[in-house]
Order: C-alpha cells, then structure tokens, then sequence
C-alpha cells in the first residue's frame, strides 16, 4: 500500500481487484442459479433510503440503528421548509427493511397474490469502526419469502441456505436454531425477564442499561463477559411460548430433522433486531474468529403491517459475502478461463494484427495482445504465467500467415488467421 496517498479510499471500503473479484462472480452466479431453482426472483432496492424506515423496521436501540447507520446529506427540503426537518437519509444498513417497503409501496399483495419469493446480492452500509472482517461497506447475499405463515416455510428456507452454503464445500458450520415467540407470547416473557434483569442491573455494562429500557432481549446480544454470564442463567423464552409458537417450533425441527438437516437449538439466541418473530437461526464457522457469524435470518411476520401494509407473514435470511470468500476453500477457479492464445509477437504490421485480434474477439476467442509488446522471450514467459493455451507469432513476411505453439505440448503450426477459430477454438 503507498504511504501518505492523499486520496485514499473511504475507512472502511474495499478495492477488489482480479482474481478475486472473481470469487465474488462465483458465488453470486452459484447463488443466482441455486435461488432460482427455489423459485427466486431478483429485486434490486436503491442502496439510498429514509432513516425513518430502518428507525421503525430495525428498531430504535438496535446497533444498526443507534450506532451504525451510515448518513448521507441531504439538499431535499423538508415539506415545512425548514431545515432541520430535511428528510434524513442512509445508505442501507441491511436490506428486509427495504425489501418490505418495495412488496408494500408496490402494492405486490394484489398484483402478484401468493407468496413471493426475492432474492437480492448488494451491498450494505454500517458506520462503525473498522476492525477484522468488519468492513462499513460490505456484501449481502439475501431471502425473502412473504405471504406464508407455514413452518414448511421456514424449512424451505433453511434448507435452501443449508443446500448454498454446502455447494461452496464450506465444513464446520453450526446451524443454531431458536423459537423466539410471538406478539402473543413474548411480552409476559419480557416482564419475567425484566424481573430478572432488574434485581442483577449493577452486573450490567453501559450499553445494556440503554438496551434494557428499549427492548430487554438485546442484552442477549451482549458480548461483554459478564452480561453473558448473567444472561447464561436467564429465563429462556422457550418455557413461554404460547400453544400456536410451540406447534410451529415442532413443526419445523420435525421439518428440518426429515430433510437430514443438522442443527442445534439455542434458547438464548434471540437476534439483535425487533422484527423477529418464531423462528430465527444463524450460521456460524468455527474457522471464523470473535466474529463468527456467516448468515442469519429469521421469519418476521409483522413486520409488513409495522411499516404500513396489509398483515403479511414473511421470513427470510442474509449472508456476507466477504465473510464466506474468507473460509472459502481456495479451489482453482475454473470460471475465469485462460486465454486461447496469447500474442507473442505481433510481427511486421502491428495495427494490422490488431484488427485480426479485434477480429477473433468477436468469434468468442480469448486473445491476449499487448500494445507495447516487450522481447518474444519475456512474451512467452508472460503467456506461460498467464497459462494461455497458445502462443501466436504474426509472420512479418506475409501477413496472412501466423504461427502458433501448443504451450502443453511444445507442438507448432503455422496456419492463416482465419483458421484460428477452427483450431484453437474448441
Ligand atoms: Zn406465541
Ligand atoms: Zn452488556
């Protein structure tokens, strides 16, 4: 990296350069391919939204949204001119919120009734500080499914992020599983816990007293020693569902347990945001560090009506990319093909050979040509590191001949341009 550049990127935001943009490519084309065969679109949201949406679909006193939304100056008045009411705009901190918004502004209930099944790959936006694997722009694949309250539902769901993360050859993963409740069942389970809570509160750091007051289950998020600790003895939601949040729990371990999908149950896993309901799970790799967590999701059935539209149930999840590319086995990548042929010297006439190279472009050759070519030495050094399959002199003497090597086999032809496609093309 240089030293004292006076433009350096944003803190937090990442160049990625070949080859290991292609990795991205990889595993969006694989997740593209596996999503659709469960019946998923792609919907793409404007990675710029209101505050407002994630203020009231996250949650006031999650991180996201206390700590780590990423705001954007806005020249948009407000509708009273005045301008610290100026509507407050973020880069998207996570995309359910603005998915939901996009099924509920365009009307999707009525023009396309049933359940709807999204898939999206972008990025997301946190304004936190940057330590390992945290990066304030990073990449989200994503599902969601609305319109089913079914616990088949949230087995399709699993499955399907079991079925993606198994076809990248990840191992050690965990699949924690827990059952949150429901609007029904969870508030006498907070009282018990707030009781709980409430007698140990000098046990708490900083940060969990403002969680307590908003919403005490985030203190499940705490990462601090003793929170945990404390929170290790806690009541456990589990012994509070209510009738329909324990049929739907079985229904779907029963679901999961036939479909030979391996998990384990976490009662205190309860997921830092408000809109969870019922079902929720995370992923996490025992070859990440502290920060072990790869994809998380959960099923959210009120949070369609939260933001305005009709009652809709819904669940979905989201991985990092940048998460997975970190334990993903390095196998060679086999979707950036090599080049075909690789130009050692482009003989007598160098535009000539040019428009021949444009050419063959064209017809789908992979042609490797350097403007400023160097000795055909180095040149057959740099198609030999590059592992072209050809190498290719332009014959100075007639310039409709080329000679071209096999650079697996040392074998030598020399042939017309136009007979290249049939030769080196298969
Ligand atoms: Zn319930
Ligand atoms: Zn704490």
């Amino acid at each position: 990296m240089r030293k004292n550049y006076t433009y350096p990127a944003v803190k937090g935001m990442r160049d990625v350069f070949p080859p290991e943009a292609s990795l991205y490519q990889r595993l969006e084309s694989r997740a593209r391919k596996l999503l659709a065969c469960y019946g998923c679109g792609e919907i793409r949201t404007p990675l710029l939204e209101h505050a407002r949406l994630f203020e009231r679909g996250v949650g006031q006193g999650t991180d996201i949204v206390n700590k780590e939304m990423f705001f954007v100056p806005s020249k948009d008045q407000a509708e009273d001119g005045r301008k610290e009411n100026a509507r407050q705009m973020v880069l998207r901190p996570e995309a359910t919120a603005s998915v939901v918004r996009a099924y509920i502004e365009h009307e999707m209930d009525k023009i396309s009734p049933g359940v709807l099944r999204y898939y999206y790959i972008g990025p997301m936006f946190r304004y936190e500080r940057p330590q390992r694997g945290r990066l304030r722009q990073f990449t989200q694949i994503g599902v969601e499914v609305l319109g089913s309250a079914l616990p088949m539902t949230d087995a399709e769901v699993i499955i399907m992020l079991e079925d993606f993360l198994s076809s990248l050859g990840l191992q050690r993963l965990t699949f924690l599983l827990n059952a949150v409740g429901c609007p029904r069942c969870r508030p006498g389970y907070i009282r018990k816990l707030q009781v709980y809570i409430g007698g140990r509160q000098s046990q708490l750091c900083g940060d969990c007293h403002l969680r307590l007051d908003k919403n005490p289950l985030r203190v499940f998020d705490c990462k601090q020693p003793l929170c945990r600790e404390l929170m290790a003895r806690a009541p456990v939601v589990q012994d509070d569902l209510c009738a329909d949040c324990a049929a739907h729990h079985a229904a779907v371990l029963n679901l999961l347990d036939r479909a030979g999908i391996k998990y384990q149950r976490d009662a205190r896993l309860m997921r830092g945001l408000d809109y969870y309901t019922r079902t929720v799970f995370e992923v996490t790799s025992s070859d990440l560090g502290a920060q072990n967590a790869v994809a998380a999701g959960g099923r959210y059935d009120n949070l369609v009506a939260e933001l305005g539209g009709p009652p809709t149930p819904a669940i979905g999840w989201s991985l990092g990319m940048e998460r997975i590319l970190e334990i993903l086995p390095r196998e060679p990548d086999k979707s950036g093909k090599p080049f075909d042929i690789y130009v050692v010297s482009p003989g007598g006439d160098a535009i000539r050979t040019f428009f021949k190279v444009m050419a063959l472009r064209r017809q789908g050759l992979r042609i490797g040509l350097e403007h400023e070519p160097r000795s055909v030495k180095a040149m057959m050094k740099r198609a030999d590191r590059l592992g072209a399959r050809w190498a290719l002199w332009a014959a100075s003497e007639n310039p409709e001949k080329v000679e071209i090597k096999n650079m697996a086999t040392g074998e030598q032809i020399s042939l017309g341009w136009d007979d290249l496609p049939r030769v080196v093309g298969k």
